[in-house]
């Protein structure tokens, strides 16, 4: 952990790293204590970033060489991802107060988004269309030019490779803003990135506030592309910004995701989904499964093997590797605790957990698992962001489909029995953009991921997401016939 602690981190910005008169302190979630600082990146470094990008964009250094050049950065990018793996696992868990295992699975997956990517990155092929022996007909994928991505941090690593590699595979200059609260590991990832020989510009860092730094890339003109992953208000406020230039945009926002369970599903591997499904990472998870939406017949045995699971989780901070962390930061702990108080006081009975572990100096929230919940109540219907679960009852599958589909997000969506028929009718009626049957995460980088509503749009990850990154353009060409 030396390498992180007491280290002053500095943003990267074509092709150097730079300091700023500002800085922020970042904390470990598991005590409370600070552990480094980070130059905290003002507008005038937003700007710069913005024209070494756009300069990059311009100078065709992306794109003028056969595509195979992409590929080959790509993959050299994932190697030194692979090298710095263990350094940076480190310096995620400490900031982020993740475990250690989930932060070196980020750095693994980061690595495999570029391997997936790079393979995409020479098969970008357009069509040819017939219009008669008077014309020829084409269309070419070209990059964006510079592509703006804004960075949650609940998964800073994995999320900022999901989309950066995409775009540079695509051929786009870009520059990534990375979240408050936990940039460090991205610092690392960086410079990883830097070992790779990309030109100067093709990559910036910045960790700044969402207000200024966020709100200056957002608004201006020479960001051609906004990817941004977080909540549904700033998504609001990025949309907006994006409105002035018509700025295409993908959207990764929240959720509240439902699992429905019938009497016929498997309750071993239904438990270990729940305990991956809401407790991985501390609930802090946009597709977690915040919502259990259980048959009646079985659903008092369902809500005491989920608090059965709860109680048994083991607590401690990252580096221990336990199954259950603490949260971010003391304002995400207040929110998530002050969510199940109102919850309670509106009906909900919390059959274990509810409240702060105070016991603990970090930002420690039980695992917390509320019955008799109302899909009217807020707690069913809004992000809590923590280790808490919502378990519904119902009597049919309409109803089951209605309460699933009964929020204005719609992300992911689940159904745990072993008929098929139903199994596949769920997946057509459920309202999100993916279904879970039987195992909550199933899927990986390869499968399409994104939302519906709410939830946003556009689509990360798969084949499909890298044709987010470019923009079709027709050559349309008039043949003399001599
Ligand atoms: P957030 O919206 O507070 O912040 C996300 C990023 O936006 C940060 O980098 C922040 O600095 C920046 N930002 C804030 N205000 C801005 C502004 N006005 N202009 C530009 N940028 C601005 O979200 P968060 O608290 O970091 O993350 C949690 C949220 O993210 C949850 O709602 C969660 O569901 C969502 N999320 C979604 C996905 C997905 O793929 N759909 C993945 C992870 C997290």
């Amino acid at each position: 952990m030396e390498h992180a602690t007491g280290r002053h981190w500095l943003n990267y910005i074509d092709g150097e790293w730079v300091d700023s008169p500002n800085r922020l302190d970042i904390v470990n979630p598991a005590n409370g204590e600070p552990i480094a600082t980070i130059a905290r990146a003002t507008t005038g470094d937003a700007q710069r970033a913005l024209d070494a990008a756009t300069r990059c964009a311009a100078s065709g250094e992306l794109t003028r060489q056969r595509p195979v050049e992409r590929v080959r950065w790509l993959l050299r990018i994932a190697e030194e991802i692979r090298a710095v793996t263990e350094e940076g696992a480190r310096i995620l868990c400490l900031e982020n107060g993740k475990r250690l295992c989930d932060a070196r699975d980020e750095f693994l997956e980061a690595a495999r988004y570029f391997e997936y990517y790079a393979g995409l990155a020479d098969k970008l092929e357009g069509i040819s269309v017939p219009l008669g022996d008077d014309y020829v007909d084409f269309t070419r994928y070209e990059p964006m030019g510079v592509s703006t991505q804004i960075v949650p941090w609940n998964f800073p690593v994995s999320i900022c490779a999901r989309s950066l590699a995409p775009a540079l595979a695509a051929g786009n200059a870009v520059i990534v803003k990375s979240p408050e609260l936990s940039p460090l590991g991205m610092c690392v990832l960086f410079e990883a990135i830097e070992r790779a020989g990309l030109p100067r510009g093709a990559v910036q860092l910045l960790c700044g506030l969402g207000r200024d730094v966020g709100a200056h890339l957002a608004a201006s003109p020479q960001t051609k592309q906004i990817v941004f992953t977080g909540s549904v208000a700033t998504g609001r406020a990025i949309l907006s910004a994006a409105a002035q230039w018509a700025t295409p945009s993908v959207m990764e926002l929240g959720g509240k995701s439902a699992a429905v369970v019938f009497p016929d599903s498997d309750r071993e591997a239904l438990l270990a989904s729940v305990k991956s499904g809401i407790f991985f990472n501390s609930g802090q998870v946009c597709s977690a499964m915040s919502r259990l939406v259980v048959h009646r017949d079985i659903y008092d045995e369902v809500v005491a093997d989920v608090a059965k699971l709860a109680r048994s989780l083991s607590i401690g901070p990252g580096e221990l590797d336990p199954d259950h962390t603490p949260v971010i930061s003391a304002n995400q702990l207040e929110q998530v605790a002050a969510m199940c108080k109102a919850a309670i006081a509106e009906g909900a009975k919390a059959v274990t957990g509810g409240e702060r572990i105070e016991s603990r100096g970090g930002f420690y929230m039980q695992p917390t698992v509320l019955a008799g919940v109302h899909p009217r109540m807020n707690i069913a219907s809004e992000e809590v962001f923590g280790p808490v679960v919502a378990v519904i009852p119902f009597d049919t599958e309409d109803e089951a489909v209605e309460i699933a589909n009964g929020t204005p997000y719609g992300l992911v969506a689940g159904v745990f029995t072993r008929d098929i028929n139903r199994a596949l009718r769920f997946s057509r009626r459920l309202r999100a953009g993916q279904v879970f049957v039987n195992e909550w995460y199933a899927g990986g980088i390869e499968t399409p991921f994104g939302g519906v509503g709410l939830s946003g749009f556009g689509r990360e990850k798969g084949q499909e997401a890298i044709y987010s990154y470019v923009q079709t353009k027709n050559v349309a060409i008039r043949v003399t016939q001599d």
